[in-house]
């Protein structure tokens, strides 16, 4: 399937008159129907909650378009609740599914009443410690180990992973929490992430629907939430078939008529937690190409780097790359398609055919919506650039500012060295 840029060329010259590139753009209609696409497909369950995982977007505006369609907010750290709570989502809609957890993060998420989602047996006493009870509604994440396996092969390798409780001691856990006066139970699994298969959601339902069962009988709780989590991935390549987020409800629909249903459990909740299936295809980044290179091989400096957008530096992840105005013309050369960092993992693309790039051409790198702006970092002393919505309507609004050089050297404040710096950027 050939990917096309949610904004044309047309709109996009106009938006860069405003704002110069590099900049992460959304697109608010994209995001507002798959949110809407999300929810019909779950709308079986009366309990059904996507708590849209923060980290992938941390932005206010996004969280409050979310918000509209009934999504909630799953946070992993103390700025992420901070954020929530200042969006003023109530502590029934704040999920903390959080791991390695500093007491502190504890005490903040029980104050404003999220439902804290433990990573491990030992956190259960932790936990206890650092806030003095154990919350009545509370969650365990469950860790099956192993390899985990669906009819169309080995999706990934849980056993490796840091998560989560074995069987044994989340089985345990359940009792010592009904002990210590927990009345209200949920359970949570992250096993493979992106996943782009439809089958994925309802085989791990398959796994917690038969673990929940057993645990009624083994501790008589009642599980009232299963969190089926994040790992529903999209189409970064032009030749992967989308998810059909329908087709997914309706897989775990089945499995829960077959499951949960003759359980006597046909009232419990479902919930989501996904970050990169609400917001990856609605945003992109939009950078120049500013210089060609060619030695032993052929590159194009774009004004943009591994600080706006790290998964292809860090894991080798392919981005669609659509170079502006250029879709129609054969892709007849070979780049590699760099940024500024002096690590030679910054590129967004490696060998990638594309049409003739010519300096100034306007490059939309694909699928960066989440996990994209938020894994930034500030290495070789880049700023993060701004972020941009392109509203319903055409309209576009600047939803985050750009750094400054100011922002960069703010934590030295307390030292004198601001004071003989000069910031060229501000005459
Ligand atoms: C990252 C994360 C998610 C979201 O994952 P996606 O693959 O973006 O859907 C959900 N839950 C937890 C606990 C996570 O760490």
């Amino acid at each position: 399937m050939k990917k096309q840029p949610f904004v044309t060329k047309q709109k996009l010259d106009e938006i860069i008159k405003e704002y110069p590139t590099p900049f992460h753009l959304y697109d608010e209609k994209g995001i507002r129907a798959n949110a809407q696409a999300v929810k019909e497909a779950f709308s079986w369950n009366p309990g059904f909650r996507e708590y849209f995982a923060v980290k992938a977007t941390p932005n206010p505006f996004i969280l409050n378009i979310l918000k509209e369609y009934g999504c909630g907010c799953d946070c992993a750290s103390l700025t992420e609740l901070m954020l929530a709570d200042a969006l003023h989502f109530k502590g029934e809609e704040i999920m903390f599914s959080s791991n390695d957890t500093p007491a502190e993060e504890f005490v903040f998420a029980d104050k404003i009443g999220a439902t804290i989602n433990l990573d491990d047996f030992s956190h259960i006493e932790f936990l206890e410690k650092a806030i003095g009870h154990i919350p009545e509604t509370i969650s365990c994440r469950f860790n099956p180990g192993g390899v985990y396996e669906i009819s169309n092969g080995i999706m990934d390798n849980p056993g490796d992973a840091k998560y989560g409780f074995t069987k044994e001691q989340i089985i345990e856990g359940y009792k010592i929490l009904k002990e210590k006066g927990a009345k209200k139970f949920g359970i949570h699994a992250f096993l493979v992430s992106n996943t782009v298969t439809n089958d994925y959601y309802p085989a791990l339902a398959r796994t917690l629907f038969e673990l929940v069962v057993e645990i009624k009988e083994k501790t008589g709780c009642e599980i009232s939430f299963i969190n089926l989590s994040g790992g529903v991935g999209v189409a970064y390549k032009p030749d992967q078939t989308p998810n059909d987020i329908r087709v997914i409800g309706e897989g775990v629909r089945k499995v829960y008529e077959e499951i949960l249903v003759p359980a006597g459990m046909g009232d419990v909740a479902i919930y989501t937690e996904m970050g990169r299936f609400m917001l990856a295809p609605y945003g992109c980044l939009v950078t120049t190409a500013i210089h060609e290179k060619m030695t032993y091989k052929d590159y194009i400096g774009v004004d943009a780097c591994a600080v706006d957008l790290m998964r292809p530096a860090i894991y080798g992840a392919y981005h669609h790359i659509t170079v502006m105005g250029k879709e129609d013309e054969p892709c007849d050369h070979k780049y590699d398609v760099t940024g500024s960092l002096c690590e030679n993992c910054d590129k967004f693309a490696v060998d990638r055919m594309l049409p003739k790039v010519d300096i100034g051409d306007v490059l939309v790198i694909h699928d960066a919506g989440a996990h994209g702006y938020s894994m930034g970092y500030n290495y070789n002393g880049k700023l993060k650039h701004a972020e941009i919505l392109l509203k319903e309507d055409g309209s576009t609004q600047m939803i985050r500012r750009a750094e400054t050089p100011r922002d960069y050297f703010k934590t030295f404040d307390c030292f004198d060295i601001l004071k003989d710096m000069q910031f060229p950027n501000e005459q």
